[in-house]
């Protein structure tokens, strides 16, 4: 694409809410004269969902309006001003399609259902001389890398993650060659709703939260910088992982990376500089292990599409879950037989994160002792969890229920579980009270 005379764009940030290694916002600086930046909180997005969930709850919420924030000015400091609107999706690009006349339209590409509806409705709704350039752009493994089309990903993440190793490679990062003169700015009143104006519940943080989450791709880097180079601790990674209390049992990335305010190929390069500048081991190969099963869950959505949503998974098979509400209620509220399922959903419910160990507990009591439809229990997740992600939530939900990638269909033990990773009960005792103990 040649830049053409007086050119404008449109960048339209979804989850991929980063100035760093970001390829549509590198591609529209490239290729236009003007770039404008445009951020909408879909009202959609804050509605209740089949099962009786707000789809985004004050966590989540909370997290992502800080980070359109830290975007906001990252992107003035390129000269590029960001709409933002809390409104329908395709009435506000249209809105500002009307002001600009934009040439294109620079998106990350997106498949699940509802984002590709979106995208749909905002194509449908403005002009046809609008070019649409759509950027795979959050996958470490780059779709046109892999030595796989998407009909032939395989069932087992192994057999994926070892080609994927040996015969793929991960992309350099592109940095942003010329900044777009000052003039580019334009005059913009738009700024980031509040927790208030999406509906939602003001709210502080726990003090007992595993992590202080807050939102930004500065924020990101920060964490990054902590963890790796201040205090070491990604050397750790593989034996800490499965902890339950504090900041540093891993690595927190995951609610940057599912709003797309680090990239997982800048989490990659900046392992493979610890290593070279300081001790590589199990550890640091580790994180990169878990960053392809990251991966790995987005290509199982390409391959199956909506079927990661349905009662059947990617398996088609019919369990006969139940729905009954009161024990939904009691697994949400933390008032079940298992005291380690009863921690886990209260930290959930009160901060809007829960480590892996807990989530892989939590869900194979939701699903294989309550033997509830575990849809509701991935809504819910959906609902509460600051770092959710799609792919990654419905393909570990149904991994976890039988229905997904895991050929031996397991059952956790769940009192053994917190025998083994919460020994002498301090994680339990930290969320449920002495009395219920
Ligand atoms: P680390 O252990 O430090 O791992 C580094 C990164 O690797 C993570 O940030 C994440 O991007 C990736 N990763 C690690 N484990 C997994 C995994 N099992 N599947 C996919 N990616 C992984 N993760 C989400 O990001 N969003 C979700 O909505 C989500 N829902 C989940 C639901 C269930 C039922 C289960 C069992 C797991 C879910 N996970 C989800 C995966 C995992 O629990 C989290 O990614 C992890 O706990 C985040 O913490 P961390 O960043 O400190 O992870």
């Amino acid at each position: 694409m040649s830049k053409k005379q007086n050119n404008i764009s449109l960048v339209w940030f979804k989850n991929d809410l980063r100035t760093n290694d970001n390829r549509s916002l590198l591609k529209a600086i490239a290729n236009s004269h003007k770039v404008i930046g445009i951020y909408v909180f879909d009202p959609k997005q804050f509605d209740t969902n089949q099962f009786g969930f707000i789809k985004t709850d004050k966590f989540r919420a909370q997290f992502l309006i800080e980070t359109v924030k830290e975007l906001k000015a990252n992107l003035e400091s390129l000269n590029i001003s960001l709409f933002i609107y809390f409104k329908n999706t395709a009435k506000a690009i249209n809105n500002l399609n009307e002001t600009f006349n934009f040439d294109a339209i620079f998106y990350q590409k997106e498949w699940t259902k509802e984002e590709a509806n979106c995208i749909t409705e905002v194509k449908t709704n403005l002009p046809l001389n609008i070019n649409f350039i759509d950027t795979y752009d959050q996958f470490l493994f780059h779709p046109e890398d892999i030595s796989y089309q998407f009909k032939d990903i395989p069932r087992v993440f192994t057999e994926f993650r070892k080609k994927c190793e040996k015969e793929s490679s991960i992309r350099a990062l592109k940095k942003i060659e010329s900044v777009l003169p000052k003039a580019n700015l334009v005059n913009n009143i738009t700024s980031t709703p509040t927790i208030k104006d999406l509906g939602l519940e003001e709210f502080t943080t726990s003090t007992k939260t595993a992590f202080p989450f807050k939102g930004g791709e500065n924020e990101a880097l920060k964490r990054l910088e902590n963890y790796f180079f201040e205090t070491k601790k990604l050397g750790f990674y593989k034996k800490t992982r499965n902890g339950l209390i504090g900041t540093d049992y891993s690595s927190k990335f995951s609610a940057w990376l599912a709003n797309g305010s680090i990239s997982s190929k800048t989490i990659y390069w900046k392992i493979k500089e610890f290593e070279q500048n300081n001790f590589k081991n199990e550890s640091t190969y580790w994180l990169v292990f878990e960053l392809i099963w990251r991966d790995y869950f987005k290509y199982v959505s390409l391959k199956h599409g909506n079927k990661i949503f349905k009662i059947g998974g990617i398996l088609n098979t019919d369990y006969g879950w139940e729905t009954n509400k009161l024990k939904i209620n009691k697994w949400i509220n933390g008032q079940t037989k298992e005291p380690f399922v009863n921690a886990n959903m209260l930290e959930l419910k009160q901060t809007g994160w829960m480590s892996n160990r807990g989530r892989q507990n939590v869900a194979s009591y939701f699903s294989k002792n309550l033997e509830l439809d575990w849809r509701i229990g991935a809504s819910y997740f959906e609902s509460q969890l600051i770092d959710y992600d799609v792919h990654s939530n419905y393909g570990n939900w149904m991994y976890i229920s039988g229905v997904g990638n895991d050929p031996r269909s397991r059952k956790f033990n769940v009192k053994l579980q917190s025998e083994r990773y919460d020994t002498s009960g301090k994680f339990q005792r930290l969320w449920l009270q002495e009395s219920l103990f």
